[in-house]
């Protein structure tokens, strides 16, 4: 699965399916700011996860010629891992942030100096934590880079940070027709045999999201393999999306580790939010943001006052995963 996702992603604007309003806007903002040899202005693109923020992040950078360096908000925990990022940054140069909302307010405001003029005050000396003698702030000079920041939601980035964006782009779920396109063109570099209506069965089971719609091509394709289909036409893939919809349920490898450490490890609960954080490694916003909402919607777990229970809808989901 991984292999196939890594494998396929587009390169380029013309290769990026879909967003058609977002890439005519990012076309005209790249002819510009080459024609004006300066660096893109700094861009946030927000969307629902799964939607191509990273991927269209590259893409920015192969359009513009630029290296991209890539992080995301949750491993930046202290002022000098930014500050030490920001400074390794060479003219043109794009750095990606994900989840740039996470941001603990310290390292935004690095980033209001870094972003609007590029420089940044940095404290030298003073021995640790102490008053420090020879303690001495000085502001550095950095190079003219691009920001580009994600954020499943724009409504929680703070309104400095906000408006020193100059290019404000938002991901839409994708429509079917599109996310066709995705499959068969993932299917095609794949060498996976798979007709149009095929992809069409797939792409409606996708909830409108690609990294679900190749997920899904890599699944059926199993199944067709296993079942001795040489091609994935629309009767297949509607055997393929039946049988999967069993155990697809769109539990991912983290909510599966989640549940697996909750119902093996923990004999079903009741746990606490911090102890299942610390023994799954995952910060506890992630828990409670990403992977609880959709297993409490489809009834696998609950939250109650001592912690969080597991359901018999996830007893039966893992053993059926572990006897096939
Ligand atoms: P996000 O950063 O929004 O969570 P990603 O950029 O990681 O999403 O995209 C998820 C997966 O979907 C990637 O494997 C990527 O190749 C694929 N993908 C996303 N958007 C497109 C697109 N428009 N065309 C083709 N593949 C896409």
């Amino acid at each position: 699965m991984e292999k196939i996702e890594l494998s396929v992603r587009p390169k380029f604007l013309d290769d990026f399916i879909g967003q058609d309003e977002v890439k005519r806007q990012l076309k005209v903002f790249i002819e510009a700011a080459k024609l004006k040899n300066k660096p893109l202005d700094h861009v946030i693109l927000s969307g629902p996860p799964g939607l191509g923020k990273t991927t269209l992040a590259s893409v920015i950078a192969n359009e513009m010629g630029s290296n991209i360096k890539i992080t995301s908000a949750p491993v930046l925990e202290k002022k000098g891992d930014l500050i030490g990022l920001l400074t390794s940054l060479k003219d043109n140069d794009i750095l990606f942030i994900d989840e740039i909302h996470r941001l603990s307010p310290s390292l935004e405001e690095i980033l209001y100096s870094a972003m609007e003029d590029f420089k940044v005050d940095v404290i030298l000396g003073g021995g640790s934590g102490r008053k420090g003698r020879s303690a001495k702030a000085i502001r550095l000079d950095l190079a003219k880079f691009t920001l580009i920041g994600a954020t499943t939601r724009v409504g929680m980035l703070s309104s400095p940070l906000m408006s020193r964006f100059g290019i404000v782009l938002n991901l839409d779920f994708y429509d079917e027709d599109s996310l066709s396109k995705i499959i068969l063109r993932t299917a095609t570099i794949n060498n996976i045999p798979i007709t149009q209506e095929g992809a069409l069965e797939i792409a409606k089971h996708s909830k409108g999201t690609p990294r679900i719609a190749n997920k899904l091509l890599s699944r059926v394709y199993d199944y067709a393999v296993i079942h001795g289909n040489k091609v994935i036409d629309k009767e297949v893939a509607n055997q393929a999306l039946r049988f999967l919809s069993i155990q697809e349920l769109g539990i991912d490898s983290l909510s599966l580790k989640y549940l697996k450490t909750l119902v093996i490890q923990f004999n079903g609960g009741p746990v606490g939010l911090n102890t299942i954080s610390f023994a799954i490694s995952e910060d506890k916003r992630t828990i409670e943001e990403v992977i609880e909402p959709y297993l409490l919607k489809i009834g696998f777990i609950k939250r109650t006052a001592k912690g969080r229970v597991a359901l018999k809808p996830a007893f039966e989901f893992l053993n059926l995963d572990d006897n096939t």
